[in-house]
């Protein structure tokens, strides 16, 4: 059998749909945790396997204006290369609104000679389909797009015809992965990004960038994970918000995260979460490497 596999880097700004849009092409594997090492070129993300062809979703970490902060300077570059050295680049939008965000990721996007499939998503909340023609003809004259494709990440409307877009980009090449294998991104980081994930979505802003998650203890017992999380805020300000009234917030961050690790992990987890100031933790290179996000 003739195999195909490739990576995707999958960009937009923030709030498009990114992390919506890979849950639901992974969704039937998230439970699945054994994972073979491997050495890789980027930072993984995803992994499907669909008979002869693999698709490597690639992470682009953040990208996002400013220049003054050593992680956005670290992150751009990455993202750049990154965007230079897969086979495809979905950029995912939002109908509704063309932002600045959006114009610097095209620019980024427009300085590779990559094929690039626009997805257009979120078009359940169009009130009628004939809305988004208008919409492709639009965004059809900002580049020489591969495919312009509408599609609802939430309820699944246009993955398959998007996902089948991306098949004609994988390049002839045997799989780099196991077929069963969703990830390649140690356990211990899944957990750091479950609680980060919680932070975000539970303290009602958006801190990104401001506050990062160490996993500083993770030790598997017979009946269960123990696991020690720390949070880093730049500010005191923002620690407050993290705690929360006698601790509420943190209390409902843990609980939120404990439930996604176990579900991951498939063992009971005992989940111990605190949150320490330490300013600028975005300017310390050193600390930065270590928890991963240098490339
Ligand atoms: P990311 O920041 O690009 O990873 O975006 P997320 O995947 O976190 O999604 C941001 C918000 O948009 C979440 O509240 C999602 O539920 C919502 N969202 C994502 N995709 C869709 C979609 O297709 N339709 C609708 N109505 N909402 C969506
Ligand atoms: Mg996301």
């Amino acid at each position: 059998m003739t195999t195909y596999c490739g990576y995707i880097a999958l960009v937009g700004r923030p709030n498009v749909g990114k992390s919506t849009l890979l849950n639901h092409i992974l969704k039937q594997k998230l439970s699945i945790t054994s994972r073979k090492p491997q050495t890789t070129r980027h930072s993984i993300l995803g992994i499907q396997t669909e008979q002869a062809h693999q698709f490597i979703f690639v992470d682009t970490p953040g990208i996002h204006q400013g220049h003054k902060k050593t992680l956005n300077k670290m992150m751009n570059k990455t993202a750049l290369n990154v965007l230079r050295d897969v086979d495809v680049i979905v950029f995912l939008v939002d109908g509704h609104h063309w932002t600045d965000e959006d114009d610097y990721v095209l620019k980024l996007i427009k300085r590779t000679e990559t094929p690039c499939i626009l997805a257009i998503n979120k078009i359940d909340k169009l009130q009628s389909k004939d809305k988004v023609l208008p919409i492709i003809s639009k965004l059809n004259e900002l580049h020489d797009f591969n495919a312009i494709i509408p599609i609802s990440a939430q309820n699944g409307s246009g993955v398959q015809s998007l996902l089948s877009e991306v098949k004609q980009q994988l390049p002839e090449s045997p799989h780099y992965y196991g077929e069963d294998q969703f990830t390649d991104r140690p356990t211990k980081f899944l957990c750091a990004e479950m609680v980060r994930e919680k932070i975000f979505r539970l303290s009602g802003q958006e801190l990104p960038y401001s506050t990062t998650v160490d996993i500083e203890s993770f030790k598997e017992e017979e009946n269960l994970f123990e696991i020690h999380a720390l949070i880093l805020v730049d500010k005191p300000n923002h620690k407050r918000m993290i705690i929360g009234d006698k601790g509420v917030k943190l209390k409902e961050i843990s609980t939120s995260a404990r439930k996604d690790m176990e579900k991951l992990l498939g063992k009971k987890v005992f989940l111990r979460c605190w949150c320490k100031v330490k300013s600028g933790w975005l300017d310390d290179e050193r600390l930065l490497k270590h928890l991963g996000y240098d490339n």
